[in-house]
């Protein structure tokens, strides 16, 4: 579905993103650990195309995407279609990120009313629709600094379904949460995963990723040194650097 080639991304003067591949295949629930600064949320930012690479490409489908083609006419047709395949992407932020002057109901709808998608009485369905399905319906109309941060995050987790994306990346979705506030996420975010939503997760929760990832990918100074399935990263890593970093969070 996504597919990174050889990715270079140059931040402050520093080498952030090393060449990284990655392939990510329909269904498939990828979770990317490693330490702070590795590189992992700038992965995620040049996967669905926030920032662009210096180097390599990002493919989804097959297809390129996300940018001005070189001297493209910005409302052209084949930036047009850029810009729907860009949006194919959901993302899901550590702080949420939620809009705070628009209600849990009007977060989740502005992105497909915006692009003509659902409009009218349909819309509030399809929006109730998405609210239902992270347990979040019956505060539909309170304001996000109404809610807990669980429930924050539950409703940017339907905002980013909300275009019906082909692929949501999450960057630490439950590292600003409360103890007590994390489960209800993973929970949402184990239901997405079993009705096979394609995942790509950045988190430390051990427990999520032993369940849930197909893939645990283990990242370190801006490159994936070691990948392979939960019970093999986590209790017979290959690395050094991997069985350090391991120790380190438990
Ligand atoms: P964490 O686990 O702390 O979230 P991370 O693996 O997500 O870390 P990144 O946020 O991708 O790491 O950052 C990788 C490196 O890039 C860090 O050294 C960071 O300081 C640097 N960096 C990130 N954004 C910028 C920026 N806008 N300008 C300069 N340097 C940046
Ligand atoms: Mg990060």
């Amino acid at each position: 579905v996504l597919e990174a080639r050889d990715v270079r991304k140059k931040l402050g003067g520093r080498l952030v993103l090393d060449g990284v591949d990655l392939a990510v295949r329909r269904g498939e629930v990828c979770v990317l650990i490693g330490p702070s600064g590795s590189g992992k949320s700038t992965l995620l930012r040049c996967l669905n195309r926030l920032l662009t690479t210096d180097d390599g490409i990002v493919l989804l489908d097959g297809e390129p995407f996300g940018y001005r083609l070189n001297g493209g006419e910005p409302h052209s047709e084949p930036e047009r279609r850029l810009a729907a395949r860009r949006r194919r992407v959901g993302m899901v932020f550590q702080r949420f990120e939620l809009f705070p002057y628009l209600t849990a109901l009007d977060n989740v709808l502005l992105a497909p009313r915006h692009f003509g998608t659902v409009g009218g009485a349909d819309a509030v369905a399809y929006g109730l629709e998405l609210l239902r399905k992270v347990g979040m319906a019956d505060h539909a109309h309170k304001f996000p600094h109404q809610l807990s941060g669980g429930q924050q995050q539950r409703v940017a987790i339907a905002r980013a379904l909300a275009n019906e994306p082909e692929i949501v990346l999450f960057d630490e979705p439950t590292s600003a949460l409360d103890p007590e506030l994390v489960t209800e996420v993973l929970q949402v975010m184990t239901t997405l995963a079993a009705e096979g939503l394609t995942m790509v997760v950045v988190s430390h929760e051990m427990g999520f990723a032993r369940r849930m990832a197909d893939r645990v990918l283990f990242m370190d100074q801006g490159r994936i040194v070691e990948e392979g399935p939960p019970t093999q990263v986590f209790e017979a890593p290959e690395n050094a650097r991997t069985r350090r970093f391991l120790a380190t969070i438990g």
